[in-house]
């Protein structure tokens, strides 16, 4: 799906409707010393292989977008409600 660079909608700051700049969200780059990644960097280690199973089958074919919104005026950001996309692209 092509989703427009720019779109007039409502920000929250402003209490107006104002210009977006439309991206979209990416997750963040994992921090290989958080607590959950030493746990299970700990309980993968050793005999006994890995704590949850390989998820080799998925039920859904597409996955969820969320498009980052950022108002012109105030630099405000805000995300709009996931969709589920096979692509999306901003053009
Ligand atoms: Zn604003």
């Amino acid at each position: 799906m092509k989703i427009p660079k720019a779109l007039n909608t409502f920000c929250p700051k402003c209490k107006t409707h104002t210009q977006h700049q439309v991206s979209i969200y990416k997750a963040g780059k994992r921090r290989a010393l958080a607590w959950g990644e030493l746990r299970h960097a700990a309980e993968n280690m050793g005999y006994g292989g890995s704590k949850k199973p390989i998820q080799r089958r998925l039920a859904k074919v597409t996955k969820k977008t969320s498009l980052k919104l950022k108002c012109s005026k105030c630099g405000y950001t805000l995300q709009r409600r996931g969709i589920r996309l096979k692509k999306a692209e901003v053009a």
